[in-house]
């Protein structure tokens, strides 16, 4: 019960102000809740949304180029440099990335020459000057095919470092299928000769040559 008007009124004032309070103390909770978010496992998660929508028309057979039975991509070294958990994404490039560019383009197969279709595909590389990035993911990046077992890799071509020609490591790997780990090649270097680990069948091809960049196809061959 209120003894005096001024005692009441101050209640009442008193009820308002924690209702205010809780209200408020409600609404940021809220807030708080909604802009978080869940870090994903980038080698392992589901292919983002928009694998799967039809993006490109069958590759004719002259451009798969796969005689069944194909042979399979060799595995080589995976080297000390591998990161896990690159950020997704086909084009490695950054601002100011120097080098030359080069595109690489082409299908994950088969050994019978089917497509692989949301075939995992995780590269890494050094830079320009033979430098890899050990802290960040400069030059990392991981992807899946599309619909019709496809990618398209954009980036620059590697530096040589010591005792190593250039190369491109790679990690492809079917919808719950094993790791296959290799390394790519680059055609005509007198330095691939002299490198231990250097592999004819991992030669890209050379498409194109503007001489500030290239471009360049090579296919994946794994075990069904
Ligand atoms: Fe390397």
């Amino acid at each position: 019960m209120c003894t005096k008007i001024i005692n009441c009124k101050w209640k009442i004032i008193r009820g308002h102000l924690q209702l205010i309070v809780i209200v408020l103390m409600a609404l940021s909770l809220l807030g708080a809740c909604s802009s978080q978010v869940t870090p994903q496992d980038s080698t392992v998660s589901a292919p983002s949304s928009d694998v799967g929508q039809p993006t490109s028309a069958p590759p004719s057979a002259s451009e798969l180029n796969c005689t069944s039975p194909a042979s399979p991509t060799p595995a080589l070294a995976e080297g000390p440099y591998f990161k896990a958990n690159s950020p997704e994404r086909s084009s490695l490039l950054e601002a100011n990335t120097p080098g030359t560019r080069l595109t690489l383009t082409g299908s994950v197969l088969t050994t019978d020459c089917q497509p692989v279709v949301n075939a995992l595909l995780d590269f890494w590389q050094a830079d320009a000057s033979g430098q890899y990035d050990n802290t960040g993911y400069h030059l990392r990046g991981h992807q899946y095919t599309d619909e019709n077992g496809r990618y398209e890799l954009i980036t620059v071509v590697p530096g040589e470092y010591p005792g190593r020609t250039e190369h491109i490591h790679f990690k492809v790997q079917a919808p719950n299928g094993p790791v296959l780990t290799s390394q790519l090649f680059f055609p005509d270097l007198q330095d691939n000769q002299a490198d231990q680990i250097f592999d004819p069948s991992l030669v890209i091809d050379i498409t194109e040559d503007r001489g500030s960049s290239l471009e360049a196809t090579f296919n994946f061959i794994i075990k069904p």
